[in-house]
């Protein structure tokens, strides 16, 4: 099944407010989980499936949201990001 199918499938099943509430339940369980790791309570495996929630999740909540808004928003950062890197103009 293609990703834009399983995004409008559990927004069919479960709601749009539900979608929110699970990507901030995921985004918890990674920053419990990078905690854990560097304690060395759990494996990098471990935080590797939290990432690939906590990315699931940006994936649903881009597509709500704009996907194409969110590349513009990621561009944007990236610039200024390269800024601060190269205390100059962005290429
Ligand atoms: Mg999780």
């Amino acid at each position: 099944m293609k990703l834009e199918k399983i995004y409008q499938a559990t927004i069919d099943k479960w709601g749009e407010e539900a979608q929110y509430d699970q990507a901030v339940e995921e985004c918890a369980e990674l920053i419990a989980a990078l905690m854990h790791y560097r304690r060395g309570k759990i494996d990098q495996q471990a935080v590797i499936d939290e990432l690939a929630d906590v990315s699931l999740m940006v994936g649903q909540l881009s597509w709500m949201f704009g996907a194409d808004e969110v590349e513009k928003a990621v561009i944007q950062k990236r610039k200024k990001l390269d800024m601060l890197l190269h205390r100059g103009e962005p290429k």
